[in-house]
C-alpha cells in the first residue's frame, strides 16, 4: 500500500527540527524509517509531515565519556554493533545491536528511533533497562534525562512529551567483574524478540555484588525481574543460586502478551528458561 500524502522536511539543526515540529501539527520525526514507513504504508500512521533528523550534525556517533558511553540518537544499529568502544565497555549492547533484524535494518534503523518507537518486541529497550541507561531528550522546555526504567511506559508508549526529540542515550560502562549478555528467541521471519532477556552481573570473590535482569517481548514494556535480582544479591553465584533466581522470573511477568506465534504461557516459560541461560553466561563473563 501507499502512504497518505505528507510534507517532507530535512532540517539542518535540532532547533530547526523543533520549530518544524511545533509549526506542523501532526508531524512526526523521521529517523531510519524502518518502523515509521511500514506503519505509514499500512496506514497505521498518517502523519501530515515528516521531519527527517537524519542529516542533523551532532546527533550521530559514539563516544566514551568518563563513566559512560554517549550514543547519538541517529546512530544506526550496525555502527553500535561494530563500535570498538561499545564492544570493549558494554559488549552486551553491541551483541544486542548485532541481532536486530537483518543487515538492511541494521544499516538504516537508529537507536533513537528504536527507543522512541517502543515496540514491545524490540531489542534495545530490554538491554537499556537492564543497563540502567539514560535517554536524553530535548523539547520546548529544554533537555531531560530520563532513566530507561521510567521511559518505556506501555505498548508503543514512552515518557516523551509532545515536541521532544531523543538526542542521545547514555550507557554506564561496566568495570572489572561485570559480565552481561542478551539472549533472544527471535521471530523466524523478522527477528523481533518473541522474548529477550538481558542479564548483567557484577561478581566479586565469587559473590554477587549486583544483579540486573530485564525481560522484553513478553509484556507491553520491558520489565525488571526484581525478585530474581534480589534472590542473587550477596549470594555465591553458583548453579543453585542461578536456578532459584530464574524460577522467580515469572513473577515479574503479569498479563503476558499472547499472539498466533506464542501464547502468554509459552512466553513466561521461555523467559524462565532464557533467564537461567543468560545468568549462567553473565556469571561466566563476570568471572572473566
Ligand atoms: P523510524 O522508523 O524513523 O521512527 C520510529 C518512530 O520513532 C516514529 O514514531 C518516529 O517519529 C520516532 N522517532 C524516531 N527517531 C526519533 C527521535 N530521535 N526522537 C523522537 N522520536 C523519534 N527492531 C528490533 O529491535 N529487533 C528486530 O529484530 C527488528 N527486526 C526488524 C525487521 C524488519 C524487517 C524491520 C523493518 C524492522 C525491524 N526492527 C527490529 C525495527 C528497527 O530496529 C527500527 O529501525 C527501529 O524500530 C526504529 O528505528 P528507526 O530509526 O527506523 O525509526
Amino acid at each position: 500500500m501507499y502512504p497518505d500524502q505528507f510534507e517532507y522536511f530535512r532540517p539542518k539543526t535540532l532547533a530547526e527540527a523543533a520549530a518544524l515540529l511545533k509549526k506542523h501539527k501532526g508531524a512526526r520525526v523521521l529517523a531510519g524509517g524502518h518502523s515509521l514507513l511500514p506503519a505509514m504504508k499500512l496506514r497505521l500512521a498518517s502523519p501530515k509531515a515528516l521531519i527527517d533528523i537524519g542529516r542533523i550534525k551532532g546527533l550521530s556517533g559514539i563516544q566514551a565519556r568518563g563513566t559512560h558511553l554517549w550514543i547519538g540518537a541517529t546512530t544506526v544499529h550496525a555502527d553500535v554493533a561494530a563500535s570498538p568502544a561499545v564492544r570493549k565497555s558494554c559488549p552486551v549492547l553491541a551483541e544486542a545491536a548485532g541481532e536486530i533484524g537483518d543487515l538492511q535494518v541494521r544499516n538504516r534503523g537508529t537507536i533513537g528511533g528504536s527507543v522512541a518507537h517502543a515496540d514491545p518486541a524490540a531489542d534495545y529497550p530490554t538491554v537499556l533497562v537492564a543497563l540502567d541507561a539514560t535517554i536524553v531528550a530535548k523539547g520546548p522546555k529544554g533537555e531531560r534525562k530520563i532513566p530507561a526504567g521510567k521511559f518505556f511506559l506501555d505498548l508503543f508508549t514512552t515518557a516523551l512529551k509532545p515536541g521532544e526529540i531523543v538526542t542521545s542515550v547514555l550507557i554506564p560502562t561496566g568495570g572489572k567483574g561485570v559480565g552481561g549478555v542478551y539472549v533472544k528467541h527471535g521471530h523466524p521471519a523478522s527477528a523481533y524478540a518473541v522474548v529477550g532477556v538481558a542479564a548483567i552481573l557484577e561478581v566479586k570473590n565469587g559473590n554477587c555484588v549486583r544483579a540486573s535482569l530485564a525481560v522484553g517481548g513478553a509484556t507491553p514494556n520491558p520489565v525488571r525481574a526484581s525478585k530474581a535480582e534480589a534472590s542473587l544479591a550477596g549470594k555465591r553465584v553458583d548453579d543453585a543460586a542461578i536456578e532459584s533466581a530464574a524460577r522467580e522470573v515469572g513473577a515479574a511477568i503479569r498479563d503476558p502478551l499472547s499472539d498466533g506465534y506464542a501464547s502468554g504461557e509459552f512466553r513466561v516459560h521461555l523467559a524462565t528458561v532464557m533467564a537461567k541461560r543468560a545468568l549462567q553466561t553473565a556469571a561466566e563473563r563476570a568471572r572473566g
